[in-house]
């Protein structure tokens, strides 16, 4: 029932094996993404879809198969029996197996692509409540556009934050707020919402493009302008987005309680439009 995606053939997990040489596993040359099922579809899946093809040209790594995402991401829900569970598919593309050399394989190689599926609800409890969240400077490089998985500038300040009690790491740069360590982030002062530009210093986020929508289409103002550091105690909200928990709220950052430390209205109205939007995705409504 565990089956996977790999090169080609969905087999069961633990048959599946990949080359120490492989260039994921030796130097992060690679890159993935992450859809969410909602018991009987994927929610924007054509967004993600555009954002892997993005990441594999932007990395120039080539994979011919690349018209068939959709359709695997499809039958791993359905060979592991997820139809009518919450869901993510994971999916990842390397730039293949060769021996260790900065240099791109010369003459290229297959690429190694892996996907898996696996039950993953989202947790309701964290989108009532609302979470703490640590604010660090941002060690990344400059190209936090692609969906890479080399993730250790993401992982250490995150594992950090955990340690500390906080449920998420934001990151800071030239004194602006970028994103989290896997979310993207909004804040709302006066009405307004605001969140990081789509530029290299952040993750065009799916969810982040979607909020933006539903606020657009409900009346809410967004402005993709960062929100500086030291603005923070003066936000009325903040909340962070990615795709396995929707919209998240913030109550505190760091030592900075956020309004008056619970959810607030406007990202209890944009949790809702997200909610109403994704199910309105249902084919069978
Ligand atoms: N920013 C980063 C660094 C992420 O890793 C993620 C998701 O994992 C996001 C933002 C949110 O992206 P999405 O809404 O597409 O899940």
């Amino acid at each position: 029932m565990d089956e996977v995606y790999l090169n080609g053939q969905f087999i069961p997990r633990d048959k599946a094996m990949i080359s120490p040489d492989d260039r994921g596993f030796l130097l992060g040359d690679s890159i993935y993404e992450v859809i969410r099922w909602y018991g009987g579809y994927f929610f924007d899946l054509v967004g993600h879809a555009a954002r892997l093809r993005r990441s594999l040209r932007e990395t120039r790594i080539v994979w011919e198969d690349d018209p068939k995402f959709e359709e695997i991401a499809e039958e791993l829900i359905q060979r592991n029996e997820l139809g009518t569970e919450c869901a993510i598919v994971y999916f990842q593309v390397t730039r293949g197996v060769a021996p260790r050399t900065h240099a791109f394989p010369d003459p290229p190689v297959k690429p190694t692509v892996y996907g898996f599926a696996r039950r993953q609800s989202i947790n309701t409890l964290v989108a009532e409540k609302g979470v703490a969240i640590w604010l660090t400077p941002d060690p990344r490089w400059n190209r936090c556009d692609i969906k890479t998985t080399a993730l250790i500038a993401n992982i250490l300040p995150y594992q950090e934050a955990h340690d500390k009690g906080f449920a998420e790491v934001c990151f800071v740069r030239n004194g602006f707020v970028t994103e989290g360590a896997h979310s993207n982030i909004f804040f709302v002062r006066d009405e307004t919402l605001y969140t990081h530009p789509e530029n290299n210093g952040i993750l065009s986020g799916i969810t982040r493009k979607n909020v933006i929508s539903v606020a657009g289409t409900n009346g809410i103002a967004v402005v993709e302008e960062a929100v500086a550091a030291d603005m923070i105690p003066y936000m009325n909200e903040a909340f962070i987005s990615n795709t396995t928990g929707e919209i998240v709220p913030v109550t505190r950052i760091t030592d900075q309680q956020i309004g008056d430390g619970t959810p607030g209205p406007v990202t209890r109205r944009l949790q809702m439009q997200l909610r109403e939007l994704i199910q309105s995705c249902d084919p069978r409504r």
